[in-house]
């Protein structure tokens, strides 16, 4: 951790202050005793004498997660008012950033189980504080949305689903937006990346939920996906084996279908146990997505859009029923 009580009571972070090496410090949170540490791995921190009477559980934190943490303060202070590593006694937890007493940062580089992250989502959210979850590498985006990660996602009319990732190498805090799956189940999507402490770090947040031009790309198509589709049918892929179910249950069989049949290919992401990070109601994204590419007459391109457009597209198309 990166702040502690001096022995005059005060707070210090060790982001701004240097305190005095010979001081007694105390967890912020659990009032026990922690030490000054100034090894060569990790940044100065402080650290539990005897972890066993805290509750607020933030020790072996890495060397990215400490970094991160007091790069985003800094760069955070200079608009904001802003508190790292603030104890919230009703949740139990500390926020690693609490920005205005209503909007959470929480750096997360481990991975956590996804009843883990729901309940401390909803604690947040109880407790009327947005909260943000900030990426470390473990947990960025490869090829394949992770369970885990699906419950990360944010969703916003313009950048569709999205979510943050922060690289500590490269020193950016990245956007990936537009998050779709294609049929093998790959992300495909569009990023955009931040210099750290470059730029007004409140106004990156809020950009998707900032009206902007339309974001639109092209999906990349799987021409031989009749090939793929049979081998995963061969080698008995549950997720296969179930859309055959339900084909022969239409006295349809995938592997006799036309590629179109398999439009579009790139899809929004499923999630059976719904998206912890999202609470608008997306049904009729589902519905306005998939009515306006079955609507398209060549099916050989996808274009992709934001969930804006589709919405426009069906209430525009309900206007022109309307005047027939
Ligand atoms: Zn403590």
């Amino acid at each position: 951790m990166l702040t502690a009580i001096n022995q005059d009571g005060c707070l210090v972070n060790l982001v701004m202050d240097e305190p005095q090496r010979n001081d007694r410090f105390y967890c912020p949170g659990c009032q026990g005793q922690v030490r000054l540490k100034q090894g060569t791995i990790l940044r100065p921190h402080f650290a539990h004498v005897s972890l066993k009477s805290c509750q607020y559980i933030y020790e072996n934190e890495s060397a990215q997660h400490l970094e991160l943490k007091s790069t985003l303060y800094r760069w955070l202070k200079h608009e904001v008012a802003v508190e790292i590593e603030a104890v919230l006694p009703e949740l139990g937890q500390i926020a690693d950033l609490l920005v205005e007493e209503r909007l959470a940062l929480e750096v997360q580089c481990s991975s956590l189980s996804i009843q883990r992250l729901q309940e401390r989502t909803k604690a947040y959210q109880d407790q009327g504080i947005e909260v943000l979850w900030l990426l470390g590498k473990d947990l960025w985006i490869k090829d394949k949305l992770t369970a885990l990660q699906k419950q990360f996602l944010r969703f916003s009319q313009n950048m569709g689903f999205h979510l943050w990732e922060l690289d500590l190498d490269k020193q950016v805090l990245r956007l990936r937006y537009l998050i779709h799956e294609d049929w093998h189940g790959q992300v495909q999507c569009l990023t955009k990346a931040f210099p750290f402490e470059k730029g007004r770090i409140m106004a990156i947040l809020r950009q998707p939920y900032l009206s902007q031009p339309l974001l639109s790309f092209q999906g990349r198509m799987d021409q031989q996906l009749g090939r793929y589709i049979a081998q995963q049918l061969y080698y008995q892929a549950p997720k296969w084996m179930e859309l055959q179910r339900q084909a022969y249950e239409k006295g349809e069989n995938l592997l006799a279908q036309p590629l179109e049949y398999f439009y579009p290919q790139v899809r929004l992401p499923q999630s059976p146990i719904g998206f912890a990070q999202i609470r608008e109601h997306l049904d009729s994204y589902y519905q306005d997505f998939s009515d306006y590419y079955q609507k398209q007459q060549s099916k050989r391109v996808q274009q992709v859009y934001s969930p804006a457009f589709y919405k426009q597209e069906s209430q525009s198309n309900l206007g022109r029923k309307a005047l027939l």
